[in-house]
């Protein structure tokens, strides 16, 4: 992101605190044992105890804690021997108890960090005040300005809250933070971190102050948000919004703003004074979660390599830039396809590069997923030793690209197909060069005049005298040769 800060100048900094919530991947609910699932018909997942029938007993789902534990570990965090559940209250549709479970004063981790590249390549750690386990709520749909539903296949749903110091100070910050927090559970596999689905989502606190000033100033919550992209505007805005009010003499409001991402612009939802008591008290129903240190180092032993440990590995064993390695180790799938690739072909450069310009165009470009992607990672460490071989020039190779994407061939085999081969023959390409030389004596004038820039104009003839399969170092040798 280069747009310039809306801070630069101003004498004000921002202090910007996130809360993520992640919806985790096990097979049943946090208390009960319906199927934790998304997509399925409305209430199909739903039994007495999430659906909050009086009377019934919560089970805590020992995977939701191990999994907790990962995100923990994974982010530096001290995992509590002892934590505890608490009842949040509040009255709401789609939360029958009336009350949500969820941990208050003793959480499952404290204390932990997530590194983070800031642009120019220093690093920096976003703190972690603390993550907790919590069920999610169910959801209503509001069919018409008449009519709502409450569909609780989501009430009971596990989700780890994650929450940051305010130790933010930009939205690149936090563009970064939460793209490397979404690469973390990930690479965990705790969550599918599916964005759309709302299976990770979160909020933005933030204020600003003159620099120098110690005291906080006046906070305000973003919600909605459901893309990186966004978050970054959002803050953006709201930062320039509030260094504008007060340097009008106006006051910022303790309050909760949603994002219009149509209009780019901010707009109140509810003030401070709509805050709800929510009486917290611990939850009689659930014992104390006791942890022991052979349980955390059991789970410590099977975390996998994390984001940051590969970004380091990959510019020192891949040589590949911050900039590369970044990209190709925000997404698991990303990094395994682009090391089988490597792993074949032995060129980490040509197979960074393809993945980075044409491969990721491409996705974007046709909104498909790289595992829907007819391109296998064989596939393109083959189409990398033909141009290293020299059998295709890299600009046939561009359309070979095309071709195995639309169709999934090898590229060996579009080549072969379409006769695609470089035509390095001197002989055959001496021909050529001559005949366009002598075809053009008014241009090979000029260009002996001292006009260099028309060698394009030979080596570009050239090239479509071959239809594009010369081998353009030849080529270029070839011209040398005959216009001097
Ligand atoms: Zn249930």
């Amino acid at each position: 992101m280069s747009a310039e800060s809306p801070l630069k100048d101003s004498g004000f900094e921002a202090v910007i605190g996130i809360e993520v919530h992640v919806q985790l991947k096990t097979n049943s609910k946090i208390f009960c044992s319906c199927q934790n699932r998304f997509g399925d018909p409305a209430n199909a997942n739903v039994c007495a105890v999430c659906s909050g029938n009086p009377g019934t007993l919560p089970v805590l789902n020992r995977k939701v804690v191990e999994y907790a534990m990962m995100v923990g570990l994974a982010t530096g965090c001290k995992i509590a021997k002892i934590s505890e559940f608490s009842r949040k209250h509040y009255l709401y549709p789609d939360l029958p108890k009336n009350y949500q479970i969820t941990q208050d004063d003793r959480p499952i981790c404290e204390d932990g960090f997530v590194p983070i590249e800031l642009e120019g390549g220093a690093a920096k750690k976003i703190r972690l005040k603390r993550i907790h386990m919590e069920e999610d709520a169910g959801k209503n749909l509001h069919v018409s300005s008449t009519e709502s539903h409450v569909d609780l296949n989501r009430a009971g749903m596990p989700l780890v809250e994650i929450v940051t110091e305010p130790d933010i100070s930009s939205s690149y910050e936090a563009k970064a933070y939460l793209n490397r927090l979404h690469a973390i559970v990930q690479y965990l596999g705790v969550s599918d971190a599916n964005m759309e689905e709302g299976s990770f989502r979160f909020d933005v606190n933030i204020s600003v102050r003159p620099i120098g000033q110690q005291k906080l100033g006046t906070k305000v919550e973003l919600k909605n948000i459901n893309s990186f992209k966004f978050a970054a505007n959002a803050i953006d805005y709201e930062i320039e919004r509030q260094v504008e009010t007060i340097e009008t003499g106006g006051i910022i409001y303790q309050e909760t703003r949603s994002w219009d991402s149509k209009n780019q612009k901010s707009f109140a939802m509810r003030s401070k004074e709509d805050a709800q008591e929510y009486r917290y008290f611990t939850d009689p129903d659930l014992p104390l979660l006791i942890i022991d240190d052979e349980w955390v180092e059991n789970v410590r032993s099977r975390l996998p390599e994390l984001p940051h440990e590969k970004l380091i590995r990959f510019q020192k064993e891949h040589k590949v830039s911050l900039y590369e390695a970044e990209i190709l180790t925000s997404d698991i799938e990303l990094a395994a396809f682009f090391e089988a690739v490597v792993e074949i072909c032995q060129n980490a450069k040509h197979a960074s590069n393809w993945i980075l310009r044409n491969l990721l165009g491409y996705l974007k470009e046709h909104k498909v997923k790289l595992s829907e992607m007819k391109i296998k990672p064989d596939m393109l460490a083959e189409l990398v030793e033909e141009v290293s071989k020299g059998i295709i020039n890299s600009k046939i190779a561009q359309d070979v690209f095309a071709e195995m994407a639309e169709t999934g061939k090898y590229p060996s085999i579009i080549i072969e197909e379409q006769g695609l081969e470089q035509i390095g023959s001197e002989d055959e390409l001496e021909e050529i060069v001559v005949k366009i030389v002598a075809d053009n004596p008014k241009v090979v004038e000029d260009y002996k005049s001292g006009k260099d820039r028309l060698f394009g104009f030979f080596v570009g003839s050239a090239m479509k005298a071959t239809k594009g399969k010369g081998n353009p170092v030849v080529i270029q040798k070839l011209l040398k040769k005959h216009l001097s």
